[in-house]
């Protein structure tokens, strides 16, 4: 029996690999769940899979949670500490899939128990990408890459020489507003942004899809995983998410990874790694449908992919600069106290102020990243303050 715990089960990701675990039952134990205000479903996984522990991100919820489990021998526990106790707890198979910041902390207590980090929080790498990798090599821990483009440049890679790859394409939808006219963009509302052609995911990164900042914190996650410079990396507009990324190596051959826009696919890869088995996502009739169609991305539209070759550049703190910004510019978007396309100008701003701070601040550990993790969303919340 494997010992597994999920991290953000109650997400988008982490439903999903339950759903790919419960057509298995027998084969694992689930020792902890994890979420944040969703109690009922965190509860309702918790007794289902007979779970050690099942933990709320939010004190304020604990009452709930505990009634919710009440009679069932499952432990109930609130806040940041739980979270990093539960993440620490033995499992060979740890699914890291919080959203955002808030996710990078219980992930690396993972790694230091040497568990296999299935990783999905993109956050993690882009904010502290050194810091896992010597953690996971310390430890004799293993991540694999979860986030659909990484998976499919780690499957191109299987039996390769890395140093002979000499490019990587990561492949984009486009979002929401591939089509809109330019000069619609500034007036995008929250739920127009929030409809994705093609995946079914949570509302942040659906949004983050349509301003591209989730393709910008892909390709700094390429960059830190696989090791790639900023200039081996492209990104290319494909509609229909069926190519997720193309490895190109020095005698001209491209390796593309080509499957449906099903993420079970990527947990089932990580899930059952480095074996393959059966899983439940559609077979491809490429003769129905009949052509792939590829486009370069236009930075006018998607200013965020400049940005991250700013971040890849700079190196250092850079990533948890332009991350938490974004982060936060998003809340603001969200909450109706900034328009879509103004989100890039308060990020590029944030960047511009914090440079000094972060490049001030030394190595990347937990304490380094959550403090300009900090100073930046300050820094975003009063220029949102200042133009309001
Ligand atoms: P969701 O928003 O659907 O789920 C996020 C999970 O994190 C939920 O369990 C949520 O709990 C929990 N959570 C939210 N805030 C906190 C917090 N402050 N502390 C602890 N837990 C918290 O996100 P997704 O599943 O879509 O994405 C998860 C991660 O995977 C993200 O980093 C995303 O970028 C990445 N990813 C997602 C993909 C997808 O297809 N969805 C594809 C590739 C990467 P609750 O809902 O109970 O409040
Ligand atoms: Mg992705």
């Amino acid at each position: 029996m494997r010992r597994i715990s999920i991290l953000g089960a109650t997400g988008s990701i982490g439903q999903n690999t339950l759903d790919l675990i419960r057509r298995a039952r027998g084969d694992y134990d689930v020792v902890a769940l994890t979420g944040g205000r969703n109690i009922a479903q965190l509860a309702a996984d918790a007794r289902e899979f007979g779970v050690e522990v099942a933990v709320t991100a939010h004190e304020d919820a604990l009452p709930d949670l505990r009634a919710a489990l009440d009679g069932t021998g499952v432990e109930a526990a609130a806040g940041a500490a739980a979270l990093i106790e539960a993440a620490s707890r033995p499992a060979d198979w740890t699914m890291s899939a919080i959203v955002g910041h808030a996710g990078l902390a219980p992930g690396m207590a993972a790694l230091r128990e040497g568990a296999t980090l299935a990783l999905a929080n993109k956050e993690s790498l882009v904010t502290a990408g050194p810091l896992l990798l010597a953690t996971a090599k310390a430890r004799g821990a293993r991540i694999l890459p979860v986030d659909s483009e990484h998976s499919a440049v780690f499957q191109a890679l299987v039996g390769e020489d890395i140093a002979e790859a000499e490019r990587v394409i990561i492949t984009a939808s486009g979002g929401a507003f591939r089509d809109w006219p330019l000069e619609d963009l500034p007036g995008a509302t929250v739920s127009q942004a929030s409809s994705h052609p093609n995946w079914d995911m949570g509302q942040r990164i659906t949004i983050d899809s349509a301003s591209m900042f989730n393709k910008a914190l892909e390709l700094i996650e390429t960059k830190e995983f696989f090791g790639f410079t900023p200039r081996q990396i492209e990104v290319l507009i494909h509609p229909q998410s069926l190519v997720h990324a193309l490895v190109g190596f020095r005698d001209g051959a491209l390796m593309a990874h080509i499957g449906p826009p099903d993420m079970r696919h990527a947990i089932g890869y990580a899930l059952h790694w480095p074996t393959r088995r059966d899983l439940p996502v559609e077979r491809l009739d490429l003769a129905a449908i009949g052509s792939l169609e590829f486009r370069a991305p236009d930075l006018r539209r998607y200013p965020a992919l400049g940005l991250a070759q700013e971040v890849m550049q700079a190196g250092g703190h850079a990533g948890a600069v332009f991350n938490a910004a974004k982060e936060r510019a998003l809340d603001h978007f969200i909450a109706g106290r900034t328009g879509f396309t103004e989100m890039t100008a308060h990020v590029t701003e944030a960047m511009q102020a914090m440079a000094p701070h972060a490049e001030a601040m030394g190595d990347i550990t937990l304490e380094t990243v959550a403090e300009v993790d900090h100073l930046t969303r300050k820094q975003m919340d009063a220029q949102i303050r200042s133009r309001a």
